[in-house]
């Protein structure tokens, strides 16, 4: 099943997408949080609340917002996780490439969280060198500590599309990645969850970004270089994952900051970020200079 976080009428509330048709589930659970929670039980009830539907609306009529609007901490995201973006980020940086024996871990902060198709406000006197990235987000079903590889994909809830929008100046001048990854609307998410039920294997997801059409990153989910379940077996070891916790699991080559020359998002430009058998984000970058 797929499930949505959608305000209509004033209200926010989570559904079932079918196609272009969205069935409420707020009979289910007011949020996406509550139905997370719920366990098994909240997909026996999502699912038969979509059987026994009287009705339902079209994606038209509603604004999709990012699946957990409200996440309770901050996004986990894994750099380096593609050998071709790896080259080409030591390349950038005029260092000799060698490939992760860890994930590189960092994170984003819970008020960047965006709409999938929600503007990204872009202050030029704050950054000068806004970046994209793609990227599979894995949303975290039930907690866990020291999960093993082979048990890892049982706390697993679904996935999702998310652009790990990068301030790179700031990533620079500031030496840990935080505040370069987390201005505001720097983390569009989405469009829906895909649950596990829908998704069981991830092999080659065809992953892409294009910005104003024109395709930036191409790649696979096989290129990873620590696929879902090591990334979980690294990030569990001696920390509690929690229900709702998202992982996004690093992004391909052919980000802005390391192409010939540097490309950077302005003001007027569209970035689509897809994913094969999830879906696509679309965010317009737009002048908020202050
Ligand atoms: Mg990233």
């Amino acid at each position: 099943v797929k499930l949505a976080t959608f305000h209509r009428n004033g209200e926010i509330k989570i559904g079932a997408v079918l196609g272009r048709s969205l069935i409420d589930l707020s009979g289910v659970a007011p949020d996406m949080m509550t139905l997370i929670e719920l366990g098994a039980s909240g997909f026996t009830q999502a699912e038969s609340a979509v059987k026994s539907a009287q009705s339902a609306f079209s994606l038209e009529e509603v604004e999709l917002l990012a699946p957990i609007p409200n996440i309770r901490r901050n996004v986990m995201c894994v750099g380096l996780n593609y050998a071709e973006h790896t080259a080409e980020h030591y390349k950038a940086m005029g260092r000799e490439s060698k490939l992760p024996e860890f994930p590189v871990i960092f994170n984003k902060a819970t008020t960047s969280v965006n709409s999938p198709y929600g503007d990204i406000l872009l202050d030029r006197n704050v950054t000068e060198e806004l970046d994209w990235e793609v990227e599979l987000a894995v949303i975290i079903g039930r907690t866990g500590k020291n999960i093993l590889e082979h048990q890892a994909m049982k706390y697993v809830f679904g996935y999702c599309v998310l652009n790990d929008i990068s301030a790179r100046d700031l990533q620079r001048n500031h030496k840990q990645f935080f505040k370069g990854k987390s201005l505001d609307g720097s983390c569009p998410m989405g469009p829906w969850i895909v649950a596990t039920d829908e998704m069981p294997s991830l092999k080659g997801l065809t992953i892409t970004s294009r910005v104003n059409g024109v395709t930036k990153q191409k790649s696979t989910t096989d290129h990873m270089i620590f696929d879902v379940p090591a990334l979980i077996y690294h990030l569990s070891r001696g920390m509690t994952l929690l229900p709702g916790d998202i992982i996004a699991t690093g992004t391909p080559g052919g980000v802005g900051f390391a192409r010939t020359p540097p490309e950077f998002l302005s003001p007027g430009d569209v970035v689509e970020c897809e994913i094969e058998g999830i879906g696509l984000l679309r965010n317009a970058i737009v002048d908020a200079s202050v």
